[in-house]
């Protein structure tokens, strides 16, 4: 059974950056080791010098093992050697030293690790270990001292690596909830098969521009399409080469759009395509284009034979309308389209409109 799976060391698997962090930890601790190593042997503490030797294995064992995903007894190893390595520091040269100080390197990794009740006891038994080795220090003196100004040197030059690791461990955990947090939105504006808008985000997206075009005059259109006799081609040929059609007919839209363009997959088979600033004949020319795209588009790799048409249904938002009225009009359009026969462009009149939702202006 891997290491990982014991309860403690858990989300191994959903969180890798964690583990792959550890594993610099391991590479930047064992190199500060190595200093100490040279540090002390300068000092002339051969004792010290030699307790980083121990460490400098112990992370080279540690890394080893998170490279093999035994996580458990990695994540053993180094609690082990910090919690050793900082009350021998303390205990053979002071207080003053400031090998407690990577003590507190344990908080931001216990609770990135650990469900939050497990890391709350750690972090509490970690403190009373703090305050257990501040109050020995206070009744016993070092046991092997060194010079005052060495002292100084070990200190500054431990709060040093401590400040670096914090600002790197911060800057890390910035970086990765900054990345998931685009990836969540990306998630939720998107559909996933075609990557084009979704619904929900193509209705926010519209109403939005609605709202800040409130006092100007909209000249807003909205192409709705929907394949030709797409169950046919599913029935067929299969439902993956019924997803291939969507992805390429998705590709084209996204290709034909302007910059100021919405293009979102409006459901199964239909998309959205929302056009700022297009007078009804621009409209209607830009429909034109997709629909002979759409129609001349080459399938010889995807299957020989194949004949993808649609229907695209045009709708001029009125003044006075709401979005899913000039919505319910391209519906209509669209429709229209289908019962004469497919492969066509309809435009809804302006007398489609139904008096019931138009938006009352604001008296
Ligand atoms: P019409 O010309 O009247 O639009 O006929 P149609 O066959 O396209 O319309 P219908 O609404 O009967 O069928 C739509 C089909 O689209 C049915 C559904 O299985 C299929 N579909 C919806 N979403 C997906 C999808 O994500 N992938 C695939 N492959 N098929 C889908
Ligand atoms: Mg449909
Ligand atoms: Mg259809």
């Amino acid at each position: 059974m891997p290491d990982n799976n014991k309860a403690d060391i858990h989300r191994s698997e959903q969180r890798p950056e964690f583990w792959d962090l550890s594993m610099r930890c391991c590479q930047l601790a064992a190199t500060v080791d190595i200093c100490f190593f040279a540090i002390f042997l300068w000092l002339g503490s051969p004792i010290l010098a030699w307790i980083n030797v121990i460490s400098v294995g112990m992370y080279a064992y540690a890394y080893r093992a998170f490279r093999q995903r035994r996580n458990y007894l990695a994540v053993m190893l180094i609690r082990i050697e910090v919690l050793v390595h900082a009350a021998l520091g303390v205990v053979l040269i002071g207080w003053d030293s400031g090998f407690h100080y990577f003590l507190l390197m344990f908080i931001p990794a216990l609770f990135a690790s650990m469900h939050l009740r497990s890391a709350w006891i750690l972090a509490i038994c970690l403190w009373a270990y703090y305050v257990g080795l501040y109050v020995l220090m206070t009744f016993i003196d070092p046991l092997q001292p060194v010079s005052d100004i060495a002292l100084l040197y070990v200190n500054i030059f431990n709060f040093t690596v401590v400040f670096l690791m914090f600002a790197y461990l911060t800057m890390y955990y910035v970086v990765t909830v900054t990345r998931a947090h685009r990836r969540l939105a990306r998630m939720a504006t998107t559909d996933p098969l075609t990557g084009l808008f979704n619904r929900r985000h193509m209705v926010e997206l519209t109403e939005k521009l609605l709202a800040r075009e409130q006092r100007q005059p909209r000249n807003l259109a909205l192409m709705l399409m929907d394949l030709d006799h797409f169950k046919d081609i599913n029935d067929q040929y299969g439902h993956e080469l019924g997803d291939r059609v969507l992805e390429r007919v998705a590709d084209l839209l996204r290709k034909q759009g302007r910059e100021q363009d919405f293009v979102g997959r409006w459901g199964g088979e239909e998309f959205l395509v929302v056009l700022p600033e297009t007078d009804p004949v621009q409209a209607r020319t830009a429909a034109e284009r997709i629909r002979a795209a759409v129609e001349t588009l080459d399938w010889t790799d995807v299957q020989p034979g194949l004949k993808v048409t649609l229907c695209v249904g045009i709708s001029q938002l009125n003044e006075l309308e709401t979005f899913s009225s000039a919505i319910a009009r391209a519906d209509g359009a669209l429709y229209r389209g289908k019962a004469h026969g497919r492969n066509r462009v309809e435009q809804a009149e302006l007398e489609d409109l139904d008096p019931m939702v138009v938006e009352q202006p604001a008296s």
